[in-house]
């Protein structure tokens, strides 16, 4: 064939070059490719300037997620050259009614980044970050961008975002389109509270700036939406000045309330700049060990941490206190040590069935407990369980839901099980199912990162006074609902 190839046939679904021609059967509904080199699955589109891919080991890996539980195999996967790829075969496949959803790292354990028969658009070559100097107060960056990769163009300037994730190999527009807490929360908010604008594509195929004074519905429709209405292509991010080294504290516990108040205290009275906590295994093999992380940045942002200050009236046991000094972006990538060794003994590759809880402060104990009582160390596997306060006061974003009380409680048992031991994992996720129930009972929802099953009824109690506002811009921004079915909201 020897048409000229154009943006306008993508479009119409039909894409020629001088080695192929790759369209859309829309009855079969399958890609149609007639390659001149046998056997080639790669289709380089004209039109775009990245690539369509629809290879056997391309489709497989985008079937596949961090949870390893569900598997939704797409027809393609768009590896973007540009916004405009984006832009492109989202109003082809609006077009055609295909369903769409962006992927980042496929850090979501429970096919929220999956499509069945449909597209989907890894972000990561829109990774761009910039510019940055050392007076700016934000930061432009691609959706795909790892938030390791944003931490190190700013630490250049000595400037930083002001929230992290605490695994920081995640893309932007994932943790975005979710909330993005960490134990910076109570002095800043989650990272959706520290984003002044974005530059979407909706799910119409729309290339839209917006912020909180621009197309405010669609802004508030994006954060925490879990990309319901659009695709995330760039954020911009409030920049902070960073400290140089940090003071990471550990204290022990061995009461569940007390740990808990404690924390709370600290984040009320904001003495440390980051407030996280964990579960662990005590010497009788249950879950009824705590300990209380707490972190002081050094100058230039906070004096030198002065101990006796920091952790007077406290009530762990004095003499299990731990602490060490490190520098700030160590701190934040604290995790590679762990992550690298999770790797190598093969643990990253079993299952996750993960329950994240945001339980209401006054329940927090006694729903947190019985789950805890009836948790066995083999259930969690190499797995971790954070349990740590939020102050709704600083969480401004819509659709990022907690409990109505002033302190809400982030409670994760994030576990991993062989992938092949269904069972196991079948059991686990209707486990999860009741701790939600018990967790909503109580006035508390989850935090949608885990694998909990959820119906669209659940969805729109979990949103609850903000579900009108999603629901209308859905109907605006993705009329024909083509954006994120692996989430299951809508
Ligand atoms: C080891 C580990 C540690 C974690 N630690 C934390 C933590 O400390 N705090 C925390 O808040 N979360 C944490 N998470 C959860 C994590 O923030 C979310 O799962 C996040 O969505 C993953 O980012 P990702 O880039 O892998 O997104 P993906 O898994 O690729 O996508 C997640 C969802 O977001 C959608 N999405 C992805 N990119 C975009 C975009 N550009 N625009 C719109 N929608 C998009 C996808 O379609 C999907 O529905 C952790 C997860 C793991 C596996």
């Amino acid at each position: 064939m020897s048409r000229t190839p154009s943006r306008r046939t993508v479009l119409r679904g039909l894409t020629v070059t001088g080695t192929a021609v790759i369209g859309f059967d829309t009855a079969a509904r399958t890609w149609t490719a007639t390659a001149a080199e046998p056997g080639s699955a790669l289709a380089r589109i004209p039109g775009l300037d990245g690539t369509l891919v629809t290879d056997a080991a391309s489709l497989s890996a985008a079937a596949d997620d961090y949870g390893h539980i569900v598997h939704r195999r797409p027809l393609a996967v768009l590896r973007p050259g540009s916004v405009r790829d984006v832009v492109a075969m989202v109003r082809f496949c609006n077009d055609l009614g295909l369903p769409v959803a962006p992927r980042g790292q496929g850090h979501a354990p429970y096919g929220q980044a999956q499509v069945a028969d449909g597209l989907v658009v890894e972000t990561a070559p829109l990774a761009a970050i910039g510019p940055v100097g050392p007076h700016s107060t934000t930061v432009t960056v691609g959706a795909g961008a790892k938030w390791s990769e944003v931490a190190r163009a700013t630490l250049a300037h000595g400037l930083t975002p002001p929230v992290f994730t605490d695994y920081i190999e995640l893309s932007v527009g994932g943790t975005l389109s979710v909330g993005g807490l960490g134990g910076q929360i109570h002095r800043h908010g989650a990272q959706v509270d520290n984003v002044t604008a974005l530059r979407v594509v909706t799910g119409a195929g729309e290339l839209v700036r917006c912020s909180p004074s621009r197309r405010p519905d669609l802004f508030h429709a994006v954060l925490a939406g879990l990309g319901q209405c659009a695709i995330i292509v760039e954020a911009t991010l409030r920049l902070v000045p960073a400290p140089e080294s940090v003071r990471h504290y550990q204290l022990p516990y061995d009461d569940l309330e007390t740990f808990l108040d404690d924390q709370r205290v600290l984040v009320q009275d904001g003495r440390f700049d980051y407030v996280e906590g964990q579960v662990h295994v005590d010497a009788q093999g249950a879950f009824r060990a705590y300990s209380l992380e707490a972190v002081a940045y050094g100058p230039p942002v906070g004096p030198a941490p002065d101990d006796t200050a920091l952790l007077s009236g406290l009530r762990h046991d004095p003499a299990g206190v731990q602490y060490t000094d490190r520098s700030y972006y160590d701190f934040l990538d604290r995790l590679a040590p762990l992550v690298a060794s999770l790797k190598e003994a093969g643990f990253w590759t079993y299952a996750h069935p993960w329950l994240n809880l945001m339980l209401p402060g006054s329940a927090a104990a006694s729903v947190s407990g019985p789950l805890l009582a009836n948790l066995t160390p083999a259930d969690l596997g190499p797995g971790v369980i954070l349990f740590y306060p939020m102050l709704k006061e600083r969480l401004t974003t819509p659709l990022l839901r907690t409990s109505d009380e002033d302190v809400s409680y982030l409670f994760d048992i994030l576990g991993a099980t062989p992938p092949d031991d269904t069972a196991t994992v079948e059991r686990l996720l209707a486990a999860n199912r009741s701790a939600y129930e018990a967790a909503a009972a109580a006035g508390g929802t989850q935090y949608p990162v885990g694998s909990i099953p959820f119906t669209p009824e659940d969805w729109r109690d979990h949103f609850g006074p903000a579900w009108p506002a999603l629901e209308a811009a859905k109907r605006t921004y993705d009329p024909r609902g083509i954006l994120v079915p692996g989430q299951g909201v809508f």
